[in-house]
């Protein structure tokens, strides 16, 4: 029988900070939203009873979580947290420096938001974010997993998708494989501000169709999952 009193599934947003100026993030925008907000570290540990209960935790929201005031408190008390699956969704800048710790807790999928396979169109879409880090970080994680006798993490690229950097989608294929990153996620971009919308695919028609589907079979011969999560824009 489930047990009806606790959620199977559970997000908290823990903070709004970023290390990270992204050119289509809605920070740009000015909508008001504090962008330094955070759920205090102690009210968190005031919850472990029933998070500890849950099925699986998504530590992420509008920021970046890895910059989160108190993130080495976090990552410690997650490891008090078996039973749940923990998930992160990160620009990837700190992933290495936590590699350790992450690699203890009992984690489901991480997402990396990857908006380019270059270090030229990644670097210009995700302003402060290095391809290079993005790279370190997952191999330190899988690393420290094998340190463990662990099994590796499983990783998925989240790809806005634009029209400047759509045509590297069957790149981002190869580097997945060469990662070992299982899956790929394409999403469309939201726009916040009038002046993103000149980078939306749809600007372009038959643009992004190319590209995902050539990356798509690709994918496919790979055994990598690839997947659009609004595919009819295709
Ligand atoms: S990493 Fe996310 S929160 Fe940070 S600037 Fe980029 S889009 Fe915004």
């Amino acid at each position: 029988m489930p047990n009806y009193d606790f959620a199977s599934e559970i997000s908290i947003d823990i903070t709004k900070k970023c290390n990270a100026s992204c050119r289509m993030c809605w920070r740009n925008s000015s909508d008001g939203r504090d962008t330094s907000s955070e759920v205090s570290f102690p009210l968190i540990e005031g919850w472990k009873d029933y998070l500890s209960r849950v099925a699986s935790i998504s530590w992420w929201g509008d920021g970046e979580p890895f910059m989160y005031s108190d993130i080495e408190k976090l990552l410690e008390f997650i490891l008090l947290l078996p039973q749940p699956t923990h998930l992160f969704s990160t620009n990837g800048r700190r992933l290495a420096e936590f590699a350790p710790v992450l690699a203890r807790a009992n984690l489901g999928e991480m997402i990396i938001s990857i908006d380019g396979a270059t270090s030229r169109t990644l670097e210009k879409i995700r302003v402060g974010v290095k391809l290079d880090e993005i790279i370190r970080g997952i191999q330190e994680l899988q690393f420290q997993r094998s340190l463990l006798s662990l099994p590796p993490i499983r990783f998925r690229f989240l790809f806005v998708s634009m029209v400047d950097n759509v045509s590297e989608l069957p790149l981002l294929v190869k580097l997945a494989w060469y990662l070992r990153v299982a899956a790929i996620t394409v999403t469309p971009l939201v726009t916040h501000t009038v002046f993103m919308n000149e980078w939306q695919c749809k600007n372009v028609p038959g643009l992004e169709r190319e590209f995902f589907l050539s990356a798509s079979e690709l994918a496919n011969s790979l055994n990598i999952e690839f997947k659009h999560t609004h595919p009819g824009v295709l």
